[in-house]
């Protein structure tokens, strides 16, 4: 959906390159403002950061990429975006976590179960440890 920005701000910020660009802030209502973590092309909620670097005047530029469609952009922004991005990547990583520990137990409960079977089928004997 598109948008009119109310207002917006201009800063100019040197990079670590010695490259000096302008950096265009606009103000918009919550409902307009995307998260880093959220692929413009395909709305993936999977986009990271590939690489970074600290720049100027608290700004960072980063290489964003989406595993889903491999958009990759580069862009610099401030500390507020990039603490919003980290938050959500951490968000992530407890799912994913969360995930292998439910799915370590469900292969844990196929091993007993396989192995209970076994011992009840006289499969397994003393010389198999
Ligand atoms: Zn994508």
């Amino acid at each position: 959906m598109p948008h009119q920005p109310e207002r917006h701000s201009i800063r100019r910020i040197v990079l670590p390159s010695g490259r000096s660009i302008e950096v265009v802030r606009f103000y918009l209502t919550d409902a307009d403002v995307q998260g880093l973590h959220i692929c413009p092309q395909c709305d993936s909620r999977l986009v990271q950061p590939v690489e970074w670097a600290q720049a100027p005047q608290g700004f960072w530029e980063l290489v964003l990429q989406c595993p889903n469609c491999f958009w990759l952009d580069e862009g610099v922004f401030d500390q507020d975006q990039v603490d919003a991005l980290e938050e959500k990547l951490d968000e992530g990583l407890a799912d994913m976590l969360s995930d292998l520990g439910r799915v370590t137990l469900a292969n844990m409960t196929e091993d007993i179960d396989r192995f209970v079977e076994a011992l009840h089928a006289d499969l397994i004997l003393p010389e198999d440890f």
